[in-house]
């Protein structure tokens, strides 16, 4: 009987295919970089051509170098980069313009005659989200006002709209499946989350037709089959979720209390809330944590965009490392950042301060800033981001978090783990597998086929590489993290 499950991770800055054995261990893995295209200031878009094609390699390579066949697969989980937004041609499959990503800012005027109408808390009511250029549906009211003709097209039901998830999908089961999940739909500004349904109002405000949409469906079901020429059988795609709900799954963080924060690209901490929807009084999201069986568990989510971007950033806008690892020795060099800090707002600035204006800098520099306290200032902001979002978590829960569950590639650095620790006053601890986010997929496909049993299953499972434990006196921490909140202070525009 097939027992593996090809897990899809499709990430903004690459795309990767995983194949898991019925334990949850992954056995073969490939991967594959995506080109990226800034086209302008503050725009950033993808091929979509590319997105399915490099998934299509890496998912080939990956199922060739596990030992097993196609046949011996299950079924498929796909997880990917959330809100980016995809506009095709029913018809003849093709895209008519190159993927919106979800870091793109060219929407910003619009968003802010949207904010100043007034719409903003029948949004946040029905949504959970805010008006930011970050969600789906301001990007694709751009296309369908920028691509000629396309808005008559979309009306007459030629056009499909997808995130990463649906257009892959569409693509796996040779167009037969215009669908998403619960998760992915959440990040639209479209779907109401509490009625679990496209809501009209927003269609009608964002002027986005009805014709466009994909069905909604739960994070483990039935999504349909590939075509049995593209991976060497048919398979069942049996679960689908957008990454960050992916790393809950994969993290097991399933009762209400529990926080992980994935830092990838971005880095996304999402504290599980429970069933019942609550609305954040601190500029945090309200998302759908998962939703399986019909039951849906929400989530308080706190997004900032540009985390691991940053040293990448060091790497390839500075040429201070070679590599993102090396960034961990540059930064140990120095003792602390000496009075620098670095805001990474290279594309405005996420929760809790959502101003897509909003620049990058570097403050604090003196003739003593060196190369090393710029690496350890980009570290150290991982540490601050995340405690402007604990802050706004503590302030609607009620509760301080007692621990923080950490993943993506970033937190192999364990000078950032620990700082994150340190500013945070929490423990951080790190899991044995980081690649969480394509395990939570892989655990939500299995599910559905019967690979993995239930939720209880999966906690069982979970389990711990390192702790970090806070090492920090009181008063340098808060002194820190006051010259951190001094920083974000000038670079904003006060556009909120
Ligand atoms: P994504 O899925 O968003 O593409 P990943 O989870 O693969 O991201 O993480 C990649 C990010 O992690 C990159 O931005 C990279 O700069 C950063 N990164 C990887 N290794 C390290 C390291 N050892 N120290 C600091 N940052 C790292």
């Amino acid at each position: 009987m097939a027992s593996h499950i090809l897990a899809i991770d499709q990430g903004t800055t690459s795309s990767r295919a995983i194949v898991f054995d019925a334990d949850g261990h992954a056995v073969a893995s490939a991967q594959k970089d995506l080109t990226q295209h800034f086209p302008a200031d503050g725009w950033v878009e993808h091929d979509a051509t590319d997105i399915w094609m490099d998934t299509l390699a890496v998912c080939r390579r990956a199922i060739a170098d596990s030992g097993v066949t196609a046949g011996d697969i299950a079924a498929i989980g796909i997880t990917n980069q959330r809100e980016t937004a995809i506009l095709w041609d029913r018809a003849s499959g093709a895209p008519v313009h190159r993927a919106i990503v979800w870091q793109d800012r060219r929407t910003a005027p619009l968003c802010r005659d949207l904010r100043t109408g007034g719409h903003e808390p029948l949004i946040r009511r029905k949504t959970g989200l805010l008006i930011d250029p970050y969600f789906s549906a301001t990007k694709v009211a751009w296309m369908l006002d920028h691509v000629d003709g396309l808005r008559t097209r979309a009306e007459a039901g030629e056009i499909c709209f997808g995130t990463v998830d649906s257009w892959l999908l569409w693509n796996l089961t040779g167009g037969a499946v215009h669908a998403t999940d619960a998760t992915n739909a959440a990040r639209t500004l479209l779907f109401d989350i509490r009625t679990h349904r496209w809501d009209d109002d927003l269609l009608a405000l964002f002027t986005i037709p009805r014709a466009v949409l994909p069905e909604v469906r739960d994070n483990a079901a039935d999504f349909g089959t590939t075509v049995p020429d593209l991976l060497g059988a048919p398979i069942p795609v049996a679960g689908m979720a957008g990454d960050q709900h992916a790393a809950v799954v994969g993290q097991c963080c399933f009762d209400a209390g529990m926080i992980k924060s994935t830092y990838g690209t971005g880095a996304f901490a999402l504290l599980t809330i429970g069933e019942t929807f609550v609305e954040s009084r601190n500029r945090l999201l309200t998302t759908i944590a998962y939703r399986l069986d019909g039951r849906t568990v929400y989530a308080m989510e706190g997004s900032i965009f540009v985390a691991g971007a940053a040293v990448q950033w060091l790497r390839d806008g500075l040429g201070l490392i070679a590599t993102a690892a090396e960034s961990e020795a540059l930064a140990g060099q120095v003792p602390d950042s000496g009075g620098c800090y670095l805001v990474p707002a290279f594309t405005g600035l996420g929760a809790p301060y959502w101003d897509p204006d909003a620049r990058g800098a570097l403050v604090g520099l003196t003739r003593d800033t060196g190369r090393a306290h710029v690496a350890r200032a980009t570290l150290e902001a991982q540490g601050y981001q995340t405690r402007d979002l604990m802050e706004a978590m503590t302030a609607d829960s009620g509760t301080a978090p007692v621990s923080l569950r950490v993943d993506g590639g970033l937190v192999a650095n364990d000078m950032a783990c620990q700082f994150l620790a340190d500013v945070l006053d929490i423990q951080v601890e790190r899991p044995a597998v980081i690649e969480t986010t394509a395990l939570g997929a892989a655990y939500l496909a299995g599910f559905q086929v019967g690979v993995f049993q239930g939720l209880d299953d999966l906690s069982h499972r979970w389990s711990r590489d390192r702790m970090f434990t806070p090492d920090m006196p009181a008063d340098r921490r808060e002194r820190l993290y006051a010259g951190w909140a001094a920083a974000v202070r000038r670079v904003m525009t006060g556009d909120r």
